[in-house]
């Protein structure tokens, strides 16, 4: 029998930015498209926003009707994977295994954990109470003997709760549930259920599996399973982090070396902006060259994990300069990162004698995904 978590922190979004300025705390606040624009969506609201009737995902044209006094903000997309990061990294040290769903939701598999913490009730609690103190980030822990349970107890005991099926009881707890809150029902399947007649989750553990697997398929017989409280007991193996980069083959072979530099650093700049949006620093740096003859090489050189446009270029710079040593003209130029460190404590540190040049690189970051990555150019600074 497993022994699954589902964690989900509470608004997200809008707990970061009350982090940051608290006197949003207890208003109805939304993150999302700016309403006077009317187009796009709600990415987040806060519990006092959606007593107006506000959800993720809504229309924010149709957000502003219901909530006029709402506070909209345009969110800060990269403070939110930081946060979503420091919780991965605060959960890593119980969880022996772990996977992240989402930026705000992380499974964990405790099975056979009680001996080292007890009663998984009350871990869960001491999580919770972590998360809350270290990071200021109130969350909801759902458990149960698979995803799927996890994953409807955590959103059952929303916000800052903790909802734990007992192993057994999962066709009786999901029993007088409405059918959309399985995970995968969406707006479709649920008219399409309704209409048949099935409400609640008992509804369809009334009628044998193969009535949902006549009625929709394959996907009708997973949906039975799930309301008969099946789901995946495993979590998926983390996944390879491969390698960010970019490369350039030129219309007409090129053998002006600062056309060619100027190439590189405009790589180097987008390989970079990848980076960041991923949130990972690289430590290995490779470039590749093919001159016109087709012989193609590659160098590489192993530094300090940075996400530094500056330091990244410098080091790319130099392995080009090394390596073009023949008066023939070049087809091809890339740059690659690869080895990418895991996120480190030391981002936390706000005042670390880096962090100057890295909010720099955090606001360019922003202005290049707002309005495209030539908004701005670095100077060879
Ligand atoms: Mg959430």
């Amino acid at each position: 029998m497993r022994t699954i978590f589902h964690l989900d922190l509470d608004s997200f979004f809008v707990s970061v930015e009350r982090i940051f300025d608290p006197l949003l705390n207890g208003k109805p606040v939304i993150v999302g498209a700016n309403p006077e624009y009317g187009r796009g969506v709600v990415a987040a609201c806060s519990y006092e926003a959606r007593e107006y009737g506000l959800h993720s995902a809504m229309p924010i044209r149709q957000a502003y009707r219901l909530c006029p006094n709402g506070i909209y903000l345009h969110g800060h997309h990269k403070e939110y994977s930081r946060f979503s990061k420091a919780v991965k990294h605060l959960l890593k040290q119980y969880a022996p295994q772990i996977e992240q769903a989402s930026i705000d939701e992380f499974y964990m598999d405790f099975t056979g954990t009680q001996r080292i913490y007890g009663s998984m009730f009350a871990f869960a609690s001491k999580l919770q109470k972590e998360i809350q103190e270290k990071l200021s980030l109130p969350c909801s822990i759902g458990i149960g003997s698979n995803k799927t349970i996890a994953k409807i107890c955590s959103d059952y005991a929303k916000p800052k709760g903790i909802t734990y099926v007992l192993p057994g009881m999962e066709k009786e707890f999901l029993s007088p549930l409405p059918v959309e809150i399985i995970p995968g029902v969406g707006k479709v399947m649920q008219k399409a259920l309704h209409e048949k007649g099935f409400r609640i989750i008992g509804d369809i553990t009334k009628v044998p599996e193969d009535y949902f697997l006549v009625a929709f398929g394959k996907y009708g017989s997973a949906l039975w399973k799930k309301a008969n409280g099946g789901g995946h007991k495993y979590l998926n193996p983390p996944q390879k982090r491969k390698s960010i980069s970019k490369e350039r083959t030129y219309g007409k072979d090129e053998i002006n070396k600062t056309k060619i530099e100027t190439t590189l650093f405009k790589l180097t700049g987008e390989v970079c902006q990848l980076l960041r949006n991923k949130n990972w620093q690289a430590s290995t740096i490779s470039i590749k060259l093919r001159y016109s003859d087709f012989v193609t090489l590659t160098r590489e050189k192993t530094i300090k994990p940075t996400d530094d446009d500056k330091i990244i270029f410098d080091t790319a710079l130099n392995l080009f300069r090394k390596a073009y040593t023949r008066r023939v003209s070049i087809r091809l130029i890339g740059i690659r990162l690869t080895k990418f460190s895991e996120f480190s404590e030391q981002e936390f540190l706000f005042d670390d004698k880096d962090t100057i040049r890295k909010k720099m690189f955090r606001a360019i970051t922003k202005i290049r995904d707002k309005f495209g990555y030539s908004s701005i150019k670095l100077g060879d600074a």
